[in-house]
């Protein structure tokens, strides 16, 4: 039987990456995919990415089919729209991409750095020998056959459905399980538009729990009188169907009086810190392993950041004929250090957001306590604090927005240099429980007040 050095499972945006990554540092690669190869790429999406991450990852940017509009960038509305904070950086912020034929380059140039790829081949679960992950097991969707493929390492891409991560030995300490609360239920569609789309070149993204609780709803033009149009609901208990949502509280806008629909897909977001990317010879990366933007649910970006870094780690771990979790620790540690530090910041920021009501939005938007630009993580709250750009809080504030405001603050601070000092694997329980005190604490805060805000806030 083949043995491959590296099996990746998945070829979305991280698979992909990862693969051409492992193909030309010289890896023996495979990727299964369960769809069969002109379907890769499409997906539930946005459809839009910042421009960093191509200089980021080292690819080119979209152009030609690949690119739908440039975006010049992103204006975040509170929920009664009279509060705009739009965030520009330079003249381009990033695009809108035809996702099909973004996914078929990013399949092209594995392929063209020697990957071999396995579509219709359904990964079902892990192989274990000697408490290490060998191979997995696949179900041939083309002739209905179950086989098993072997590799040195094999990474996870499989993206939310975290197919192999699910199943990992509780003893290896990796988060098989994410809450249904850490998750958005989220729809998409892209709609022709027959009335005049205002600002075409910024994005849309607006907060309102009436219409997207726990989430946003967007509005993102890309040319030709299309839009990608959608919602994310946060999965907590009853929560509304976004279809539903889609349907009664943004279609019915005047903007999209008499569009006409193109296509449309449902699908989830994981929304956490990531989880351990590591264990005896497994990786993970990208939705697998939680490392989308927690406060927005971007995660093109970051799953192709984490598809490099896991596969230049197995490269290295295999090199030196040691793919135990302790020698795959180093995509942790550069992960984190790089990455994963802000997400966790992030993700408390999120759990501080998704308590806020629509007033909170409206008052706290306007009066720059909760900015777009805290969103999309450009500052942090705590370093807004700390440079004086938020000179009405004070420490001692006691409104629960603003007690609030200050708990997240601190939270994000303290949790992000939890981040920075990744323990090595003997350190990781201890570690982790100090990451599940803040996270619970930030769960446990409570915001609701009936005191108006400007009672105590007219400084
Ligand atoms: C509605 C919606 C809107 C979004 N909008 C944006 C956006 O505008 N910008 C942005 O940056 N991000 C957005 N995201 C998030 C982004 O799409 C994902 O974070 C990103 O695609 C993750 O990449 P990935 O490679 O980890 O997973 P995926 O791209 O999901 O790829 C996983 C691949 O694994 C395959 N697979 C799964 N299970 C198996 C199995 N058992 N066997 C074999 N193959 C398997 C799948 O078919 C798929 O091809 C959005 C997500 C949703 C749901």
């Amino acid at each position: 039987m083949e043995k491959h050095d590296l099996v990746v499972v998945g070829g979305g945006t991280s698979g992909c990456i990862a693969g051409k990554t492992a193909a030309e540092l010289g890896l023996k690669v495979c990727i299964l995919e369960q769809k069969i190869k002109k379907e890769i790429g499409i997906k539930a999406c946005g459809e839009a990415v910042g421009i960093h991450h191509f200089y980021n990852i080292g690819i080119s940017p979209p152009k030609g089919d690949e690119l739908y509009s440039k975006v010049a960038g992103i204006d975040v509305l509170s929920p009664d729209l009279k509060t705009v904070h739009r965030i520009k950086v330079k003249n381009l912020t990033g695009f809108m991409v035809n996702r099909k034929v973004f996914g078929h380059r990013l399949l092209r140039e594995a392929l063209d750095a020697g990957v071999k790829f396995l579509d219709r081949t359904l990964v079902l679960e892990p192989i274990f020998k000697n408490n290490f992950t060998v191979g997995v097991k696949v179900k041939d969707l083309a002739r209905n056959k179950t086989t098993e493929i072997y590799g040195k390492v094999v990474l996870d891409a499989s993206g939310v459905t975290a197919i192999l991560r699910r199943k990992m030995p509780p003893n290896w300490q990796i988060e098989r399980i994410v809450e249904n609360s850490d998750l958005e239920a989220c729809i998409q569609e892209t709609r022709e538009v027959s009335t005049q789309i205002e600002d075409p070149e910024y994005l849309k993204i607006i907060l309102s729990r009436k219409i997207a609780p726990g989430g946003y709803y967007w509005i993102f033009p890309k040319g030709n009188n299309l839009v990608n149009v959608g919602l994310g609901v946060q999965m907590t208990k009853n929560f509304p169907n976004p279809k539903k949502q889609l349907y009664k509280h943004i279609l019915s806008q005047s903007l999209f009086k008499n569009s006409k629909k193109i296509n449309g897909r449902a699908g989830l977001i994981p929304t956490r810190r990531p989880i351990n990317l590591v264990g005896n010879g497994i990786l993970f990366a990208g939705d697998s392993a939680c490392q989308t933007n927690p406060a927005h649910g971007s995660g093109i970006g970051p799953s192709m950041i984490a598809g490099k870094f896991a596969a230049q780690t197995a490269c290295k771990a295999i090199e030196t004929g040691d793919v135990s979790q302790k020698n795959l620790w180093s995509y942790n540690i550069n992960y984190m250090s790089q990455y994963g530090n802000k997400y966790a910041g992030l993700d408390v920021y999120r759990i501080f957001i998704q308590k806020c009501r629509d007033e909170d939005f409206n008052y706290g938007m306007k009066n720059q306590l909760i900015k777009g630009e805290h969103i999309f993580s450009r500052t942090t709250p705590y370093e807004d604090l700390e440079s004086n750009q938020m000179p009405w809080i004070r420490r001692t504030d006691t409104h629960p927005l603003l007690k609030a405001l200050i708990q997240t603050s601190n939270n994000m601070k303290r949790i992000k240099k939890i981040y920075e000092q990744f323990p090595q694997p003997e350190g990781y329980s201890t570690w982790a429980l100090k990451v599940k005190e803040i996270i619970e604490e930030m769960k446990e805060m409570t915001l609701e007040t009936s005191v108006p805000l400007q009672a105590t806030h007219n400084r």
